[in-house]
C-alpha cells in the first residue's frame, strides 16, 4: 500500500468500549474523550433532545432504555435470521426489526419521530464521536484510520464494519484483528527485551467477544499470526446477562412479582450487574441495592464471587477450550508458549485468570500491556506506519495474519468444498473448478460460505454469485472459481467460464447483506444532517443556559439593591417585571428554537435597566 501524507488514527471499535490513538512525535498517544477518560462507551442515544454519544448515552440509558444502543457490535454484518441475533433481540430493550434484505434495522424515537438506522449507522455515529477527539487532540482534521475487528469476524462483519467507518468519513487505510493489534503493542513495548523469535498466545475477552490468537514475534518487529479461535458472542455482556437472570428468578421467588417485561428495571438491574460483576473482580462479595425496582418494590441482595463464578462456568471452560483449539491449530504445545498475554476488560475476573494460569501448568500471566488500550495502541502505530509520519525503530513492522474460518462453495451434493482453510496466512488466493452436473445446465450457481461444518447449509452464508455457460453435456462446462482474501480479510470471488475459452469473470463481492451505493450515500449525508442538529441542540442549550444564568443574576442583583425599586419609573420596572416572568415561563416550556431564546435574551437585556445590567 501506498504511504499516506498526513495523520492517521488508530481505532480498537468495541462492543462496549471504544478507544482511539494517534502517532505523534514518534509514539502512541490515547486520546481522552470529553469527559476526560481514554475509552468511549459504544453507546448511543436518541432523546427529544438530540442525540448522545458515548459518555452522555450510557449514563442516561436506565432512563431512556428503548431508545439507548448499546452492542451494535453484535448486529453488524448479521443476517436478521441469525440464531444469535433473535437470542440478543430478546434480550435488548431497543427494538431491532428486519429490514430490507435481511438486515436487521434498529427503531428509535427521535427527535419525536420514529427513525430506523442500521448497525453499521451506530457504530459510525461511535465512530466519529472518535474522530472527533482526534481532530480536538490535533487541531487539525482526520481522514485515515485503521479500524480492528475480532480476529473471528467473519467476512460480512468485516465488510460491514469498513462501511461504518466510510460513514464515519473515514477511509479505512487497513482493517486489522484486534488480537493482532495487541501483538503489536506488546512487540513495540518489549523491542529491547526480545533476544530471539518467541510464542506470544493473546488471550483477548471484553464486553462482546472472545478472541485468543497464537502470535510469533521477533525484535526486528516481525509479527505472523500462527492460528486464531474464538467466539464472536463471548464475553463481559453475557456475564452481565447471565447475573440478570439470575436476580430476575430471586426477585420471583423473594416476591412472587415477575419483572422481565419491565424494560426500565431490566436496565437498571443489568447496570447494576456491571457494576456488581466489577467490584467481584477486587473483593468476593457485593450486594446490589436498587430503590423501587419493580412494581414499587425495592431490591437488595448479596452475591458472592464463587456465585457469579459459578453462574458463568460454561462461558470460563469455552475460553480454555478455545485456547487448547488455537494451540491444537498452529501444531504447538503448552510448553511452546513463551509468554500469555491478557488483553480486555474481562480478563480482570479473577477465575479467567486462574484456569488460564492452572492450563498452563502455573506459567505467570503477562500483565505487561493495558488491557484497555492495547489494541487502539497497536492499530495507531500500524496507522503511523502507513502514513509518512512513521520514523524510528518500528518502520519494520510487518505483519501477517490468517484467515479466522474457511471458506467454501457449496457442492452438488450440499457438501462444502473449501478453497481457503482456516488459519491460512493473507493475502491468499486460491481457485478450483468445477463442471456441469446436468446436460444443457445453463447456469452454475455459486454459494460461499464460511464456516467449518461438512455441510455447506451448516456454514455461515455470505453470499450468491451465478456464471452463465453454454449448454453442452454434463462435464463439459467448466468454470474457474477464484476466492481471494486481502489484506484486511475481506473475501473477493470470481468465477470465469472455460470451456469455449472465452473468459466471462463475474466478480460479487457478498452485496446481498451489505449496503448498497445508495444506502452508503444516504447515510452519509444523514451523519452530516445530525452533525448539524447536535451542533444547533449544543448552541441551543447553551443560549437557553446563558438566559437561565442572566434571570437568575437579575434576580439576585436586584435583591441586593436596597429600593430598587424607587430607583426605576413604575413602566420601566412593569417592563423588566413582566419580561422575566415571560422568559421563566418560556424556559419552562422549553418550545423555542435557538432565534427565539437568543431574542427573548436580547429583549431581557435590553428591559433590564442600565443599572442592574451593570452588575451583571
Ligand atoms: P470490548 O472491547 O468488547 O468493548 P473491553 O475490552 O473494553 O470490551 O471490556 C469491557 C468489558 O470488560 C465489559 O463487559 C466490562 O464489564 C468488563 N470489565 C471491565 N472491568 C472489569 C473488572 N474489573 N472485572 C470484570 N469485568 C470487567
Ligand atoms: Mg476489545
Amino acid at each position: 500500500m501506498d504511504k499516506k501524507v498526513g495523520v492517521a488514527i488508530g481505532i480498537d471499535l468495541g462492543t462496549t468500549y471504544s478507544c482511539v490513538g494517534v502517532w505523534k512525535n514518534d509514539q502512541v498517544e490515547i486520546i481522552s474523550n470529553d469527559q476526560g477518560n481514554r475509552t468511549t462507551p459504544s453507546c448511543v442515544a436518541f432523546t427529544d433532545f438530540g442525540r448522545l454519544i458515548g459518555e452522555g448515552a450510557k449514563n442516561q440509558i436506565a432512563m431512556n432504555p428503548t431508545n439507548t444502543i448499546y452492542d451494535a457490535k453484535r448486529m453488524i454484518g448479521r443476517r436478521f435470521n441469525d440464531t444469535k441475533l433473535q437470542e440478543d433481540i430478546k434480550l435488548w430493550p431497543f427494538k431491532v426489526i428486519n429490514g430490507t434484505r435481511d438486515i436487521p434495522k434498529i427503531v428509535v424515537s427521535f427527535n419525536g419521530e420514529v427513525k430506523e438506522f442500521s448497525a453499521e449507522e451506530i457504530s459510525s455515529m461511535v465512530l466519529i464521536k472518535l474522530k472527533e477527539a482526534a481532530e480536538k487532540f490535533l487541531g487539525k482534521t482526520v481522514h485515515d484510520a485503521v479500524i480492528t475487528v475480532p480476529a473471528y469476524f467473519d467476512d460480512s462483519q468485516r465488510q460491514a464494519t469498513k462501511d461504518a467507518g466510510h460513514v464515519a468519513g473515514l477511509n479505512v487505510l487497513q482493517i486489522i484483528n484486534e488480537p493482532t493489534a495487541a501483538a503489536i503493542a506488546y512487540g513495540l513495548d518489549m523491542r529491547n527485551d526480545i533476544a530471539r523469535q518467541i510464542n506470544v498466545l493473546v488471550f483477548d475477552l471484553g464486553g462482546g467477544t472472545f478472541d485468543v490468537s497464537l502470535v510469533t514475534i521477533d525484535n526486528k518487529g516481525t509479527i505472523i499470526v500462527k492460528a486464531v479461535a474464538g467466539d464472536t458472542h463471548l464475553g463481559g455482556q453475557d456475564f452481565d446477562n447471565t447475573m440478570v437472570d439470575f436476580f430476575v428468578e430471586q426477585f420471583k421467588r423473594k416476591h412472587r412479582r415477575d419483572m422481565s417485561e419491565n424494560k426500565k428495571a431490566l436496565s437498571q438491574l443489568r447496570v447494576a450487574c456491571e457494576k456488581a460483576k466489577r467490584v467481584l473482580s477486587s473483593i468476593i462479595d457485593t450486594t446490589i441495592d436498587i430503590d423501587n425496582l419493580h412494581d414499587g418494590i425495592d431490591f437488595s441482595m448479596r452475591i458472592s464471587r464463587a456465585k457469579f463464578e459459578m453462574l458463568n462456568e460454561d462461558f470460563f471452560s469455552k475460553c480454555i477450550e478455545m485456547v487448547e483449539k488455537c494451540l491444537g491449530d498452529a501444531e504447538m504445545k503448552k510448553n511452546d508458549i513463551d509468554d500469555v498475554v491478557l488483553v480486555g476488560g474481562s480478563t480482570r475476573i479473577p477465575k479467567v485468570q486462574q484456569l488460564l494460569k492452572d492450563f498452563f501448568q502455573g506459567k505467570e500471566l503477562s500483565k505487561k500491556i493495558h488491557v484497555d488500550e492495547a489494541v487502539a495502541h497497536g492499530a495507531t502505530a500500524l496507522a503511523g506506519k502507513l502514513t509518512v509520519c512513521f520514523r524510528g525503530n518500528d518502520k519494520n513492522l510487518v505483519l501477517r495474519d490468517v484467515v479466522p474460518l474457511s471458506l467454501g462453495t457449496d457442492l452438488y451434493d450440499g457438501s462444502l468444498s473449501i478453497l481457503i482453510k482456516r488459519n491460512s496466512p493473507i493475502p491468499i488466493r486460491n481457485e478450483e473448478t468445477y463442471e456441469t452436473v446436468m446436460d444443457d445446465q445453463k447456469i452454475i450457481d455459486c454459494n460461499v460460505y464460511q464456516g467449518e461444518r461438512s455441510r455447506a447449509q451448516e456454514n455461515n452464508w455470505l453470499g450468491k454469485f451465478q456464471v452463465e455457460v453454454p449448454p453442452a453435456p454434463k462435464g463439459e462446462s467448466k468454470v474457474r472459481v477464484v476466492f481471494a482474501v486481502d489484506a484486511n480479510g475481506i473475501l473477493n470471488c470470481s468465477g470465469v467460464e472455460l470451456t469455449t475459452g472465452r473468459k466471462r469473470e463475474l466478480i460479487i463481492t457478498n452485496d446481498k447483506q451489505r449496503l448498497t451505493t445508495q444506502e452508503i450515500k444516504k447515510m452519509l449525508d444523514d451523519a452530516i444532517k445530525y452533525k448539524l442538529q447536535d451542533e444547533e441542540y449544543k448552541k441551543k442549550a447553551f443560549i437557553r443556559n446563558a438566559l437561565e444564568a442572566y434571570i437568575y443574576d437579575v434576580k439576585r442583583k436586584i435583591k441586593k439593591i436596597e429600593n430598587y425599586t424607587k430607583m426605576l419609573h413604575k413602566k420601566e420596572l412593569e417592563m423588566m417585571e413582566i419580561a422575566i416572568e415571560k422568559a421563566n415561563e418560556i424556559l419552562n416550556e422549553g418550545q423555542l428554537d435557538l432565534d427565539g431564546y437568543e431574542n427573548e435574551l436580547d429583549h431581557l437585556k435590553m428591559v433590564c435597566p442600565p443599572f442592574i445590567s451593570k452588575h451583571i
